[in-house]
């Protein structure tokens, strides 16, 4: 048997349950139906039936915040020690059933196993890092002043809601849901539409761990729906939200008669810049696999490629020849590199645009086209000679899809770069420390790696500027986003009040 074929086996015992019963939410530690009826979750893979997914409505959204809101007080009155072992044993279950998450992720969403299967490991460590933060999550500061001493603490700011993207969606959650937990918050989760599987994993895993009952809560459903009626709700008192700038911006507007506390980690159209004293084997490697892993579904892919132009004609061909040889196929595949896009809107989005790069005059270096007839796979693309005003070099495409432009001058490489409307990454390649110091300090965007991809460190901060955010995550920007902060200050012996009507 092949890896391909025993995944596949595995997989079908896991979903087994879920073609019986459907996917339904979790409320106050009970499954139960969604009352708007259900929808389809289908497969990337060949657009296969995968499972019934509950369909909530504000009714339910209701009782997922109703039920988030009575267990706030134990939960958040709790020792951080003891939230701690539970988000431990949390982490402990996501290790144990990691093959089981990572299976049922590459078949909802076409993210290929090589990604998944560290995704689900990369989720445990998630809880285990803010685990380890929980017991020290209240700690405050004394500030002293003449005459006056001052304390403060913080406090989880209360039932909180967390909605996420069907990209890397497991992983994804833990990152929100590890911190709100660790900070003494309960949750209300919406997953997307286009991903239920693993949050109800996620939902299933918490609960046998013991976390109490209305904990974290699940109901799944539509953004319009679902979504919007936990952005509106009274009881919950923050939304985190990763997904389309636009969707943020719809989630401010929804949430301003409820004063909702707002974190967001929007879209992004990342440069990678390299200058011609670049180390260029390494630079390649990390263009390529910054943009066609997790098949550029991701928010921090480097999608603009700046280039000087000194070096372009040689980089460019050696990138096209790699990118060709890229691996597409079944997303259970071990050797796969790049699986089929999460659906068929998504599929069509990436298609348009590159029609629009071809109309728009820029050069298909690879790729750009359907690869079999069913399911949603793409050739991984490229486009060179673009010029940075165009769209291909402007709009998230968020597929394996890469625009590169040229550039003469360090001065001109930073006004492309800036010249966007996001601000989440950057990636520079230089051997002179002095010039990536200088360029990264007036590059626009939260997170910059100096010649490396993308490699995350849990306690640094975690956002972006302009569209891409508001906000940061890692570390203990996350509690400073679940927590209030509040100072109580004692007078230290008796200073004179001014005596009004005395
Ligand atoms: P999306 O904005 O369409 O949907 C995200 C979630 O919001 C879904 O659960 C959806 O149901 C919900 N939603 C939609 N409309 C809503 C509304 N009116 N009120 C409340 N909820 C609503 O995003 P997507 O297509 O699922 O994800 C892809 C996007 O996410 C890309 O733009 C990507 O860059 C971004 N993203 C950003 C980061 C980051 O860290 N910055 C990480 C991952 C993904």
């Amino acid at each position: 048997m092949t890896d391909l074929a025993k995944h596949i086996a595995l997989l079908d015992t896991h979903l087994a349950r879920f073609r019986k019963d459907g996917i339904v939410n979790l409320i106050g530690g009970k499954d139960v139906a969604g009352s708007g009826g259900s929808f389809e979750t289908r497969s990337p893979v060949d657009d296969s039936l995968i499972a019934t997914v509950s369909r909530s409505t504000a009714a339910d959204v209701d009782a997922a915040a109703r039920a988030a809101k009575a267990a706030f007080p134990a939960w958040a009155a709790m020792e951080g020690k003891e939230r701690k072992k539970i988000l431990h044993r949390i982490a402990d279950q996501i290790v144990a059933r990691a093959d089981e998450i990572a299976l049922c992720e590459c078949w909802d969403t076409g993210q290929a196993w090589r990604f998944m299967s560290k995704a689900a490991l990369r989720a445990a460590e998630n809880f285990r890092f803010f685990a380890d933060q929980a017991p020290g999550a209240r700690d405050g500061q004394t500030l002293h002043a003449p005459g006056q001493l001052n304390v403060t603490s913080r406090h989880p700011i209360g039932p909180v809601g967390v909605i996420t993207p069907w990209n890397t969606p497991f992983m994804l959650s833990s990152w929100k849901i590890a911190p709100a937990l660790a900070a003494g918050c309960t949750v209300v989760h919406k997953p997307a539409e286009f991903s239920p599987l693993t949050a109800r994993l996620l939902a299933e895993i918490c609960r046998e761990a013991g976390l109490p009952d209305g904990v974290l809560n699940l109901v799944n459903g539509f953004g319009e729906d679902a979504g919007r009626a936990l952005t509106e709700h009274p009881d919950i008192k923050a939304i985190a939200f990763v997904g389309e700038s636009r969707t943020g911006s719809m989630i401010m507007k929804q949430g301003a008669d409820t004063l909702k506390r707002v974190h967001f980690e929007l879209g992004g159209k990342n440069p990678v810049i390299v200058f011609d004293d670049a180390d260029l084997d390494r630079a390649l490697d990390a263009v390529i696999f910054m943009i066609y892993s997790l098949n550029g579904e991701r928010c921090t892919s480097s999608s603009r490629l700046l280039v000087q132009d000194t070096i372009a004609e040689d980089f460019h061909a050696r990138l096209a020849a790699r990118v060709r040889n890229i691996k597409v196929g079944h997303p259970l595949d071990p050797a796969t590199e790049v699986g089929p896009l999460i659906h068929k809107v998504h599929f069509d989005k990436v298609m348009s645009y590159v029609e629009i790069g071809k109309a728009e005059g820029a050069t298909c270096a690879a790729g750009g086209a359907r690869l079999g007839e069913s399911g949603w796979f793409v050739t991984p693309t490229l486009f060179t000679g673009a010029t940075p005003d165009m769209r291909i070099a402007q709009e998230e495409v968020f597929g394996p899809f890469l625009t590169s432009i040229p550039f003469k001058d360090d001065a001109e490489a930073l006004a492309i770069a800036n010249n966007v409307a996001y601000g989440l990454t950057g990636y520079l390649w230089t051997e002179n420390l002095t010039r990536a110091l200088t360029f990264s300090d007036s590059l626009e965007a939260g997170m910059i790696w100096v010649n490396s991809e993308n490699v995350r460190h849990l306690p640094t901060p975690f956002g972006g500027v302009k569209a891409s955010g508001i906000g940061r995550d890692g570390g203990d920007w996350s509690f400073d986003f679940y927590m209030e902060t509040k100072n109580t200050s004692f007078a230290l012996g008796k200073h004179k009040i001014q005596r009004l009507g005395a």
